[in-house]
């Protein structure tokens, strides 16, 4: 396990200013030691102009697969309860804290393994670099590795989970996130006030003894942020 790793930020070309000159960017990246044994790197996937930006914990062996994120089962679901709680899909952005899936073999099988901190620091200046063209009026944070790398290590998911909270101030470091684009040549100007809701990961209601209760929190979670938008 690397204990140490470069980072992203010197991957991250200084004048861009879309985020498909950022994704292209970092199919390249070398922050972490991830690049190595994932496939490709999983950059995020919607329009700059979403409403929402749904922010998870990594690409899986799908996403790993076909180089988009939240297309495997956990996607799936995560799709189910967007509709179900009202969100429109067209208004939303997806992305993870983590680019390249991090896995064990087992025989042939590639098990899942959580990030540690050090790949979540490592490539947190991909996260910080996608808001910086982002404009969301809500930012949903999916599970406890992207709480991490938004909010920091001590906010704990299943205690304010479905509550709305302030963005940027909710951040750990809020200074990262306080500028947004005005334009496609690179102006910024203050972020407008925005909100945050933290909840569990699609993947965690897969995993619950119950799903059905599991499936039914998330959904009650994201129609918070549904009546957030409305309102
Ligand atoms: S996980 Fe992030 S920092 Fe590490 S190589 Fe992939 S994109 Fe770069």
């Amino acid at each position: 396990m690397a204990e140490t790793a470069p980072g992203a930020q010197q991957f991250i070309p200084p004048q861009a200013d879309t985020l498909d000159e950022l994704r292209v960017a970092a199919t390249d990246c070398r922050g972490c030691e991830l690049h190595r044994d994932a496939t490709q790197t999983v950059f995020g996937r919607g329009d700059a102009s979403a409403r929402v930006v749904f922010v998870g914990e990594q690409p899986g062996d799908m996403e790993d697969q076909k180089g988009l994120p939240f297309v495997g089962p956990a996607g799936r679901l995560l799709r189910k309860a967007v509709d179900d709680a009202g969100l429109d899909p067209k208004h939303i952005y997806l992305t993870n804290a983590v680019k390249h899936f991090r896995f064990e073999l087992r025989g042939k099988r590639r098990i899942h393994q959580t990030p540690d901190r050090v790949h979540i620091t490592a490539c947190r200046p991909w996260l910080v670099a996608e808001f910086a063209q982002l404009n969301p009026e809500v930012i949903v944070v999916l599970g406890a590795t992207a709480a991490k790398a938004l909010l920091g290590p001590t906010f704990r998911v299943t205690r304010q989970r479905g509550e709305l909270l302030p963005w940027p101030a909710a951040a750990q470091h809020p200074e990262d996130f306080q500028r947004v684009p005005v334009d496609s040549a690179g102006a910024t100007t203050d972020a407008p006030s925005a909100q945050l809701l933290a909840t569990i990961h699609p993947s965690a209601v897969l995993r619950a003894d119950n799903q059905d209760v599991a499936y039914d929190g998330l959904v009650a979670d994201l129609t918070v942020v549904a009546r957030a938008l409305a309102g």
